[in-house]
């Protein structure tokens, strides 16, 4: 019987993440104020807190597609490309298509 390790791993992640973002928000939690402990579980759920024209989604503020929705649209023509090819490629008398 093996023990299940998921609550000791997430336990691991968090108190790793702590550790790291310790500097961030302008090092508010190197400062030791009185509610510290609070930041602290704030700071490892959010490390960006911030949705402003820098950080946050580029439609919001300059009506553009995101990074992803980029990728996306990138991958879907580069298959629709292979696809045409694919269909372009000579066939054997059988119907079927050569790969090469
Ligand atoms: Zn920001």
């Amino acid at each position: 019987m093996t023990k299940n390790m998921k609550r000791a791993i997430r336990r691991h992640h968090v108190k790793r993440l702590n550790k790291k973002r310790k500097g961030y928000w302008s090092g508010i939690l190197l400062s030791q104020e009185h509610n510290a402990l609070r930041w602290c579980g704030m700071i490892t759920k959010t490390p960006k807190p911030c949705s402003c024209h820098m950080c946050g989604n580029p439609r919001k503020y300059f009506n553009e597609r995101t990074m992803q929705e980029k990728k996306s649209d990138a991958a879907l023509i580069q298959d629709i490309a292979d696809l045409q090819l694919k269909k372009n490629r000579p066939r054997s008398s059988h119907g079927l298509i050569y790969y090469s």
